[in-house]
């Protein structure tokens, strides 16, 4: 996330309303990717979910025709608002929705709604399991469904402690499953044997594996052990497909991240951590799709801030008595995957579709 001043020379957030300082009125301007000041004769209005429900402070043209931003125009179901407990939910699920839409958008990745384009486009579903107990998080044919009842802490902790996960948020769910839909609409089109799709199998796994068998053993057997070798989390060693969105997911965390310590001044780079290499392998990347021209130490640049910077956050956080912000370990493997999602990530920005 990148830095914004207010008018007035006061920081802003991406989840602000308005100015602490000066109190005007402010939201976020996707397309511009700024935070803006609502002025009465300005150009911009806020997002009816914002001025209806206050759960949106995104913005959109005076002169559009839509009431609502280009996120909440996504969603296809949300949740009953009768209730006031579902409000405060739905608030916390579409503030972590705009932040992926918002990271993709950014990255260039165009993003239709389904209404749009029924082929490609993208919609929410934001279902709580207390009026459908059959729904599940999950990602099918441009749809991604959310189990509302997860922007509940004490719901997602007990899940999170159940699963043996180390980190479980909304984000996450959002960046896991965007990785699913991109899969389909950007992959799964393409010829057997197109660079794009050999470069997933080589590094992720042959994707025809019986998916649903996949899933029932890891439920069942749970993930072997040394997992932490090859993969980001134990979940992402179920299926290749599921590598790949816990994968991505992890790459646009990192973008993030860094992202938003760097825009607010936080460097780290007097440590020179080195990738976690497997026995026999040196801690460098070998090269990979030459003919693609991916620029090696601008990745592994990139990489190495990161690592810096989340070793002080982990350390910062256990100072203030908590635990790891940051509960992953990067190793050559992971590394690799996470430099296919980086040159999935341009591919499909510069290609505007
Ligand atoms: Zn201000
Ligand atoms: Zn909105
Ligand atoms: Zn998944």
């Amino acid at each position: 996330m990148q830095r914004f001043t207010c008018d007035c020379g006061n920081v802003l957030f991406f989840g602000n309303f308005h100015c602490l300082k000066c109190a005007r009125e402010v939201g976020y301007d996707p397309q511009g990717a700024v935070m803006r000041t609502l002025h009465a004769e300005g150009d911009w209005i806020r997002c009816e979910n914002g001025t209806k429900h206050g759960v949106c402070n995104w913005l959109l043209p005076k002169k559009s025709v839509e009431k609502l931003c280009q996120a909440c125009r996504m969603n296809r179901i949300i949740p009953d608002l009768n209730w006031g407990r579902n409000r405060l939910l739905w608030g916390k699920m579409e503030m972590a929705k705009r932040r992926l839409i918002d990271t993709l958008l950014r990255l260039g990745i165009a993003l239709p709604t389904k209404a749009e384009n029924s082929k490609e486009g993208l919609a929410f579903d934001i279902v709580s399991t207390l009026s459908n107990p059959t729904v599940t998080t999950g990602h099918l044919n441009g749809v991604i469904t959310v189990n509302l009842e997860e922007a509940d802490d004490t719901y997602r902790q007990i899940n999170r402690q159940q699963l043996g996960e180390s980190s479980r948020t909304l984000l996450g769910h959002f960046r896991h499953e965007s990785a699913h839909y991109l899969w389909q609409r950007c992959l799964s089109e393409l010829s057997w044997d197109d660079p794009l799709r050999l470069a997933f199998r080589a590094r992720f796994g042959d994707e025809w594996i019986d998916y649903a068998a996949a899933l029932t053993k890891h439920y069942e057997r749970g993930t072997s052990s040394g997992w932490e070798r090859s993969y980001i989390t134990a979940y992402a060693a179920s299926h290749p497909w599921e590598d790949w969105a816990e994968t991505w997911a992890h790459y646009l965390q990192i973008v993030e991240g860094l992202e938003t310590c760097e825009s607010l001044g936080i460097q780290a780079q007097f440590l020179a951590l080195p990738l976690v290499p497997l026995p026999g392998e040196a801690g460098t990347l070998p090269p990979m799709l030459p003919q693609v021209g991916l620029a090696d130490g601008e990745f592994l640049a990139w990489l190495q801030r990161w690592m810096c910077l989340s070793t002080v956050l982990n350390e910062v956080s256990h100072s203030l008595g908590e635990q790891a912000l940051y509960p992953f370990v990067i190793t050559v493997p992971v590394a690799q995957k996470l430099r296919l999602a980086h040159h999935f990530a341009k591919v499909w920005g510069a290609r505007k579709s």
